[in-house]
């Protein structure tokens, strides 16, 4: 793997390619359960250090007020990925595990492309607004806000889409003149050291401007949320740690951005396709191994077509045989790792004991005795208040639950902590709209319809998060406003 010299990356801090001075640790092929090669780990030595070196490329260059620079190096990290797109193909399928297929998506060459969108918005934006003359209190004044860079970003990430998540923070963060500190997770920190690597060798962006601290121990990406340098935390990964970086922020009463966990729900109205419906629910469950926080995990059918129901989906998921990431025709690879693969087995287990049943899959495959596999999993038989219907399990794990009618429907989306995504089919697309108006969630998907692009802001309501990630809305997520009254004549 040529991106990633003899198979051992390095931090990017001020501008250098360093070892990180608490060593190294394995990233391990999911399918495989081989060793790919080590990391640098950082300590919390090193994040001091990145912590210093962008704060002072923020504070000390004209990094934040020089658009051309900023555009200039976004596009250029945007070519020299191009550039290296097969190489980062296979990294991407050996370290996440993600499906060859899937790298032409959101797994690499989407979020690549969508770099463009900050380096556009940052070329045509309205920097500053002019709100003409006013007489507050009796004082003429000419009056403008300033949109400005935040600061200094933290970036921390999780691990089922590093690409996309990486990209949609320091796009947008580095087009607004930030500076940024990115910890990715441990389970895929070959994905961010690859950045730092081209952002040395192929790009302009000076020093300390964007920084990378792969580190097997979490309490490292918690620096970024405690240290009063940092001026904001852009965090994606389980709303059990945004609630951690949230409390650890207020310290410093940082801005807080939280892309966090699902729960959605895919509702079928009475007059819908149903077996299409199923279908598509089945095979979205099934994709990545289920490992998307805005996969609809809960299929919402009629009460009446239940049983027909649960058949289309365990029609579709039984077809669609966990397998080898690098084969073309796979959809779902491995889950990340033992400990994930365990944790969607307890879920399984828990589903039984409270009385549902399997209508297909429910365990390991019998044919991977390695890697890291779970069987796409169709469970029947229980209703909103399994603990598989509550919690985000991050498998290839669909429930289907009945509903007694639209406002039902409606009521057993809503009724869940999270509100991420959401789903609805109907043959009367005006019907839909009502009910897609009524869920508590921040994207929506009509008959098929594919909210995920770079100009459309993602991101949830209740405990799925704060703030929105892409789209206009994104990127301003990373602006401070400025009110700027000079006296008048
Ligand atoms: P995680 O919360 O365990 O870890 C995410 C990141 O936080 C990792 O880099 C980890 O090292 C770091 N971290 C852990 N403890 C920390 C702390 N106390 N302070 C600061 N950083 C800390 O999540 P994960 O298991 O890597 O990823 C899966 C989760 O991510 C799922 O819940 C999924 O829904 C969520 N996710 C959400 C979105 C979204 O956009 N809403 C996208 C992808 C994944």
């Amino acid at each position: 793997m040529a991106l990633v010299d003899s198979a051992e990356s390095r931090l990017l801090i001020d501008g250098k390619l360093v070892a990180g001075s608490g060593g190294t640790f394995a990233t391990v092929n999911p399918a495989t359960e081989e060793t790919l090669g080590v990391a640098a780990d950082a300590s919390a030595a090193d994040m001091d250090a990145a912590i210093g070196a962008a704060r002072h490329a923020f504070d000390d260059t004209d990094w934040a007020t020089n658009v051309e620079l900023r555009v200039r190096g976004i596009r250029q990290l945007q070519q020299a990925m191009r550039d290296h797109v097969e190489e980062l193909r296979e990294l991407t399928i050996a370290e996440v595990g993600a499906p060859r297929m899937l790298t032409s998506a959101a797994q690499l060459e989407g979020p690549v492309e969508d770099l463009s969108f900050g380096a556009d918005t940052a070329e045509s934006y309205s920097w500053t607004t002019d709100l003409g003359i006013a007489s507050p209190m009796g004082i003429k004044s000419k009056r403008m806000v300033a949109r400005e860079a935040i600061g200094v970003v933290g970036a921390i990430t999780p691990w089922n889409f590093p690409h996309q998540i990486n990209l949609a923070k320091i796009g947008p963060a580095l087009a607004a003149g930030n500076t940024v500190v990115l910890k990715p997770a441990p389970d895929t920190p070959w994905a961010a050291a690859v950045l730092g690597e081209l952002i040395v060798e192929h790009t302009d962006i000076p020093p300390g401007v964007v920084n990378i601290v792969t580190s097997s121990d979490h309490a490292v990406g918690a620096l970024l949320s405690k240290d009063p340098r940092v001026d904001m935390v852009s965090f994606t990964g389980s709303t059990r740690t945004g609630r951690a970086v949230m409390a650890d922020s207020a310290q410093t009463l940082k801005k807080v951005f939280l892309e966090l966990g699902g729960k959605s729900a895919f509702l079928v109205l009475d007059d819908a396709d149903l077996a299409g419906a199923c279908a598509m629910a089945a095979f979205t469950a099934s994709m990545h191994a289920g490992q998307g926080c805005a996969i609809t995990t809960r299929l919402v059918v009629p009460r009446a077509r239940y049983d027909e129901a649960v058949d289309a989906a365990a029609g579709t998921m039984s077809g669609l045989k966990p397998g080898d990431p690098t084969n073309p025709g796979t959809i779902c690879g491995p889950v990340i790792s033992a400990l994930q693969r365990d944790r969607i087995q307890a879920y399984l287990d828990s589903a039984i004991a409270e009385g549902g049943r399997f209508a297909c899959g429910g365990g390991r495959p019998a044919d991977h005795d390695t890697g890291f596999f779970i069987e796409p999993t169709v469970i029947a038989g229980l209703d909103n208040n399994a603990k598989v219907a509550r919690e985000e399990i991050f498998g290839p794990v669909l429930t289907v639950i009945a509903h007694d009618g639209d406002d039902d429907a409606v009521r057993i989306a809503n009724d869940s902590p999270y509100g991420l995504s959401g789903t609805v089919f109907s043959a009367d697309e005006e019907r839909a709209h009502g009910i897609a108006a009524r869920m508590r969630v921040g994207t929506v998907n009509v008959n098929g319809g594919v909210w995920y692009s770079a100009d459309m802001p993602f991101g949830g309501y209740k405990q799925s998060g704060i703030g929105r990630e892409m789209g206009l809305a994104g990127f301003e997520e990373y602006l401070e406003t400025k009110a700027i009254a000079t006296a008048a004549q």
